[in-house]
Formats: C-alpha cells, structure tokens, sequence
C-alpha cells in the first residue's frame, strides 16, 4: 500500500518505520523535521512506567515494553535506562491495585525502604508510596533517531518542511494530501493515510468533519544540575501527585549527561498554532528549583536549562486513535504519550493494514477510538 503519514512525533515516526518495515510504500511528512522544538517529541528524555491508575494503561504498557525490546534489538542499542519509579500521593492506591491486578512487580513503600531507593528524597509522610521497578527514563532523542532509522533502512521517505493543507478522501477510494513544499504546492495520491499531528490536530481534522475536542497546551520542564555530591544519574523517577489525583502535580527524571529533569504539571499557556516562541518562563523555572530544594535538599537545584513543549489533552486524557475509512487518526497524548512510541507503532500500522491485535490489548486500544465521544 501507499501510505503518507503526516507528523513525525513519537506517534507518527513510530507508525511510519512501523509501516515501512511492513513493506508499504511510505512518505512521511512533517512541517518542521524529526525532534524539532515547536511540538511534543523534542527533548532528551521522558518518564516510561508500567504504573498507571487504569487497568487498562497497565495493560497496554505490559505489551509495549515488550515492544520497547523488541525496537532495542531490532536498533541494537538500549533506548531506555532502567531506574525505577516511586509513586506517592494521589492515586498512589489505584496505581499500586492497578499494578497488582495485572501482575506487576512493585512494592509498598515505608520510609526506611524510601531510604535506600531514593536517599535523598524527602519523606513526605502523608499517604502511601509504590515502587515500580520496571520504570526510568526513555532516551527520547535517541528513540525518535531510531526510529528515523528504521523508516529509512526499510526504504521509507521523509520529506520535512512541508506544511499539509489538505487531506481529502477521494470517490474513488484513497486520500489525497496537498502540502506546501517551500512555497510549491505539492500532492500525494495515497491508499491511506496516518493523520497524527500532535498540537495541531484540531483543525486538520475538523476540516474532514471529525470533531474532537482537543486541549494542546504548552508546558515546561527544567533540568538542574544536581551536583557531583549525589549520584543522581542513576537515581529513579518520581512522580507525586495532588491528593485529589487531578494532575500530576511535580515529576522527575534522571536525564543523564544533561541534569535531573523536573516538570510542575500544569500548562504554562494554551497552545496557538501560530505561535513559534518557546521561550522558557522565569517564574515556572523558579517555582521548578524550588520544588527540588524542597523535595530533594541535598541536590544542586541550580537550573541548567528550561524547555517549553506542547502536549494535547483530550476530553478524558486518553489518547485518540482510531480509523475513519481510509484515514487513520493519532492525536491527543493528554501528556504520557511518548513512552507508547513502540505501541503507536504497531497500533497505527494494524489500523492501516486493518489487522487485529493482540487478545490482550485490543479492547483496550479499541477504547481509545472516537466512538467514546459519541454521547457527547
Ligand atoms: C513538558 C512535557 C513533558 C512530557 N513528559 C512525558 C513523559 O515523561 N512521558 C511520556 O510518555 N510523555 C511525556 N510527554 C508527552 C509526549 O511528549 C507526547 O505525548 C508525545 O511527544 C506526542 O507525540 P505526537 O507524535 O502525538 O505529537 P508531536 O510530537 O507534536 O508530533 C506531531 C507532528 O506533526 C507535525 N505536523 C502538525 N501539523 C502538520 C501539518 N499540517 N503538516 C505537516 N506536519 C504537521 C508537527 O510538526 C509535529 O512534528 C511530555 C510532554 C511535554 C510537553
């Protein structure tokens, strides 16, 4: 099959080498290039757990961290440092029943054991805490370079700097995609087409006539230098949550070779297509350093650099992925979208080739179509 995926995020690059792999005739096209700032996928590194409040999330994490093996052989190099998680404050029992309902290896977690996961960790002494081993960092850049790489190695073609204007399914079957190429327009002619253009969304697909509510915001991360007295490369991820679980509060990751990676979940400003600046906001980058002095005093919470990012969220933060005759639709990563990058893949490829997929998981991928939107 022709196939032309438009946007090389974690969704759209996974599914393009994913598709290219399967022998399909791949363009993938994206307005900027692979791992630019202005969208989601850029950075160094990401949060990727098995814990997840929904049942459903464990399970379809299980089945992508085997996935996430299978790209690291298939790559031959680990894309992934294992550093484990803790989980405190909301939803810190949903997660850790969630866990155990699925089978997970995790651990409730007192004080002492606190200690020796994370020393440097304050205690936060109000509810309980869950440990996740099977959890660190994604190496983003590097995973999205993979990718790249495995796109190209199968024969597939990325053409950046091309803006896509219009999607349009044709009467006599297929789709075509009109871009603007360096001022030129310029059409494809595919058997299907992969839409997953991440803050962008909304409108391409509100002029097909899906509508969807999306939220892209921007939102920002800072790394602090976390000083040569801890040893804070190896140390685990965090994530603590607001006692009433709306958000996901304050977060952290290990981003070797740059600093420990700190995010406050809420959005700077809302995301405006238009709007290419990511300059990084002073006041969230201070409240960031603060929040390390107070969680982890013995880190040097000296800012190294803070990066603006956009993530979409959907109406119930539950990703978008669906098809529509011969348009399949990836959108609204609601914020936990890149550590899927290798269950995007072959989602989007099923959905493409309309194959089935695992007993496991398929209700659960399933649920994320737009049909849940109906009654709304
Ligand atoms: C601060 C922050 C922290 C995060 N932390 C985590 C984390 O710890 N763990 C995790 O799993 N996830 C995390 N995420 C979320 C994760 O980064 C996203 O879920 C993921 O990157 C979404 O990828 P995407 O492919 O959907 O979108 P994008 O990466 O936005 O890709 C969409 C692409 O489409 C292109 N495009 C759009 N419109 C057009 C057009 N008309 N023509 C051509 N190309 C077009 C864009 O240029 C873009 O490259 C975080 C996000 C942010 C912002």
């Amino acid at each position: 099959m022709r196939v032309v995926v438009v946007g090389v995020g974690a969704m759209g690059l996974s599914a393009a080498a994913e598709l290219a792999n399967r022998g399909h005739e791949v363009t993938a096209i994206d307005r900027f290039d692979v791992g630019h700032r202005f969208a989601s996928s850029s950075g160094a590194t990401r949060v990727f757990r098995l814990a997840h409040a929904d049942r459903d999330f464990v399970r379809m994490a299980i089945w992508n961290h085997e996935l996430w093996k299978r790209l690291e052989t298939d790559i031959g190099r680990p894309l992934r440092l294992t550093r484990g998680l803790l989980w405190r404050g909301g939803l810190t029992n949903e997660v850790g029943d969630a866990l155990a309902a699925e089978g997970v290896e995790h651990e409730w977690v007192d004080r002492a054991r606190q200690a020796e996961l994370f020393p440097e960790l304050r205690w936060a002494d109000d509810g309980p805490v869950v440990w996740q081993p099977e959890a660190g960092a994604v190496r983003a850049d590097d995973a999205l370079r993979a990718s790249l790489t495995r796109l190209r190695r199968a024969g597939g073609a990325l053409v950046g700097g091309c803006t896509v204007r219009a999607v349009e399914p044709r009467a006599s079957g297929g789709v075509e995609v009109v871009a603007d190429v360096s001022g030129a327009r310029r059409t494809w002619v595919a058997d299907r087409v992969v839409l997953a253009a991440g803050p962008w969304a909304g409108p391409l697909l509100g002029d097909l006539g899906i509508e969807v509510v999306l939220t892209p915001c921007l939102a920002q991360v800072t790394y602090v230098k976390g000083g040569d007295a801890v040893p804070w490369a190896s140390r685990p991820c965090l994530v603590d949550v607001p006692p009433d679980g709306a958000s996901f509060g304050f977060y952290a990751l290990p981003s070797p070779g740059i600093g420990f990676k700190v995010g406050l979940d809420q959005p700077v400003r809302d995301f405006l297509g238009s709007d290419l600046d990511r300059e990084p906001d002073a006041a969230r980058e201070q409240e960031a350093v603060e929040r390390v002095r107070r969680e982890l005093p013995a880190f040097d919470a000296t800012p190294v650099r803070s990066e603006l990012c956009a993530w979409t969220e959907s109406a119930d933060d539950r990703f978008v992925i669906d098809r529509i005759g011969d348009i399949v639709v990836a959108c609204g990563d609601s914020g936990q979208g890149f550590k899927f990058l290798p269950m995007f893949g072959e989602v989007l490829a099923g959905l493409v080739e309309e194959k089935p997929l695992p007993d496991a998981v398929a209700a659960d991928v399933a649920s994320l179509g737009l049909a849940r939107f109906a009654d709304r």
